[in-house]
This record gives C-alpha cells, structure tokens and sequence, in this order.
C-alpha cells in the first residue's frame, strides 16, 4: 500500500473506530467495538503491519500517527465503558433501593390467654377492694391441705379416688384447692388479713365439659374485728356487679363445707334472661358461681387468731367455669386445648 493509501486507511480507523465505540448501547456491544477497532483484523491493525513496507522517515512518521490513533481510540472506549459501568450502578441502586414508606409485613401479635384474662380481672376488682394477692406451692403437704382446713379423717376428698398424692406417706399431694394459702397466710400474718389467693389446683375428676383434672381457682379471705355475713355478702355482691354487670343481684344458698360455718353457694342473676330462664341458666334463672361462708372457728384456732375479737369470710371459684359463662363457652376443655381458632376469638376481649 502507498503512503496515501495508508494515510487514508488510518484515518477511517480514527473516524470508524470512533463511531463503532459511539454507537455501541451496552457492556457487551463495546465489546465487540473494541474488537473491531483494536483487533488484529481491524484498519489500524492493517496499517501497522503494513508500516514495515515503509522507508525509514515514512515509518516513523505513520508509526507515530497510528499511536495517537490508537491513544485517542482506547481513550475513547475507557470513557465509554465508565459511563456504562456508571448507569449500571445507578441502576442497580434504584432495584435494590428499600422504599421505607411501603407496608411492612404485620406480625401477628399474641394476646393473653381468656383465663389468664379473666383471673386478672377478678384479681383486680379485689386489689380495687384492698385485697392482696397471696401464693403458695402447688405441691402441698397433707396437713394444709386438710387437717388445717378441718377436714375430718373419713372426708371423701381425702381419698386417692379424689386426690393425687405424692409419695407413698399420704403427707405430700397436689393441693385440691388453693385455700390451704390461707392458712400459710394467716399462720405468717396477725389481722386484719385480706388476700386473694389465684392458682392453680389439681383433683381426679374425670374430664368432662364442666370437669378438668386441673384448674385455676381464686379464693378470697378476709379476717379483721367485727366481720359479719352481711360484710360477705355485700363484698360478693360488689365483686358480683363488677364482674358481670351493674345490676345484677345474688342470692345465698345454704352448703357445707369443712372450712366454714355457716357455709353458702352464691348465685347471680342470670345475665343473659335476667331471671325468667334460659339456656345458660337451665332454666334457673340462676347462675351458680362460688362456694363462701364465715371463716370456721378451728381455722382461726389452727391459727393462733383470738377467737373472741376476729372474725373472718372466705370464698372460692373456678376461674374457668366464670369464663366460660361470661364468654359463652359451652365446654371448659376449650381452655386447655390451644386450639388457635378457638383462642383468637378473645383477642382484644378485656
Ligand atoms: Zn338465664
């Protein structure tokens, strides 16, 4: 090739090469401009092999201008692939960028278990009369659990039929009710004395809609100078009203229990048919909630309490059949189940 024809070869290499790298859209189409223009098949490859034919003076001359070329070329690709290189980052930032104004995914919360909620609000509505709440262990011995309660010897609920002992001495069981707190309480406590007394209490029933082997029960007692029937029933009463409406009335029905005398059942009007009878009363009108009584004078004694100046009442329910009845539940077992369709239908119930 003459001098001109290389001359002319090299500058459509320049203005060639330039407009391949112009035109190439990503990464991948510089590539292949950078193969065109630089590559062994490419014009300016053509000329500097072609540079030998030349005379000394011509070589040196067309080396000199094909290396400028080839600067400005590569010059020209390095800025390109910086601005690809430059959109792709600021594309990836704007993928990935975490818009914090969008919904998160809500956790599902938990709640409170309906008994749990329940023992809380009987438990408040006593702390709101000045009660305390008092504990116990679980695993009692014998001689809290029924002698201090005067329980005779032959007591039915005394029998392994009833109660689960621990041991082969009878001397240690699973507590069959939360009272003998109360006798832990006022064996540490001189008068007044006024606790509640939640927890949880263990007998052989055989399960049934109204019947668990365990339960939650919460007792009451109160020991203090002058302290009648009628300061029973009116605290009852109040605790009644609180709990399952305003103006609801109760009524005592003679029982017996060992722990006191005289000993009653309290029912309360029932709040669905106030008193003309329905499902949730039997017909009754009537709904039976607690067992209560005057403290028995032996527990007082047990006690070490002056007979002649203190008085005292007590009462005790079942946490579970109260939530049951104030929520509707038609079978106890229910609670225990931890079915989660069955326990959301009480979130958000106060
Ligand atoms: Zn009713």
């Amino acid at each position: 090739m003459s001098i001109s024809e290389l001359s002319s070869l090299l500058k459509e290499a320049e203005t060639g090469g330039l407009a391949a790298i112009a035109a190439a859209r990503d990464q991948a189409g510089l590539g292949r401009a950078r193969a065109a223009v630089l590559g062994r098949k490419a014009p300016l490859a053509r000329v500097r092999s072609a540079l030998s034919d030349l005379d000394e003076e011509q070589r040196r001359e067309l080396g000199r201008r094909a290396n400028e070329v080839r600067t400005r070329l590569e010059g020209a690709l390095e800025q390109r692939e910086r601005a690809f290189r430059a959109a792709e980052e600021s594309n990836r930032w704007q993928r990935e960028r975490l818009d914090v104004t969008l919904p998160g995914d809500e956790p599902r919360l938990g709640g409170l278990h309906p008994l749990t909620k329940t023992i809380w609000e009987i438990v408040d509505i006593f702390s709101g009369l000045g009660y305390r709440v008092a504990d116990g262990p679980e695993v009692e011995l014998t001689s809290y659990n029924f002698d201090a309660l005067n329980f005779d010897a032959q007591h039915p609920s005394r029998s392994e039929q009833e109660t689960y002992y621990i041991g082969e001495t009878g001397e240690v069981l699973l507590r069959t009710h939360t009272s003998p707190v109360q006798m832990r309480v006022m064996e540490s406590s001189e008068p007044p004395v006024y606790v509640v007394c939640p927890g949880r209490t263990y007998r052989r029933d055989v399960l049934d809609p109204t019947h668990l082997n365990s339960f939650a029960q919460i007792e009451g007692l109160a020991v203090d100078e002058g302290i009648t029937m009628a300061d029973l029933k009116g605290t009852l009463q109040a605790f009644a009203r609180e709990l399952f409406g305003r103006d609801l009335d109760i009524r005592l029905r003679p029982h017996f229990f060992p722990f006191t005398e005289p000993s009653a059942e309290m029912d309360v009007l029932c709040f669905v048919c106030r008193g003309s009878g329905c499902r949730v009363c039997k017909q009754e009108g009537w709904i039976e909630i607690l067992g209560c009584g005057m403290v028995n004078v032996p527990l007082l004694e047990w006690a070490g309490y002056d007979i002649e100046r203190y008085t005292g009442f007590a009462f005790g329910l079942g946490a579970e059949r109260v939530a049951a009845l104030a929520h509707g539940v038609p079978d106890i077992r229910y609670f225990y189940e931890n079915d989660l369709r069955f326990l959301r239908a009480f979130e958000g119930v106060a």
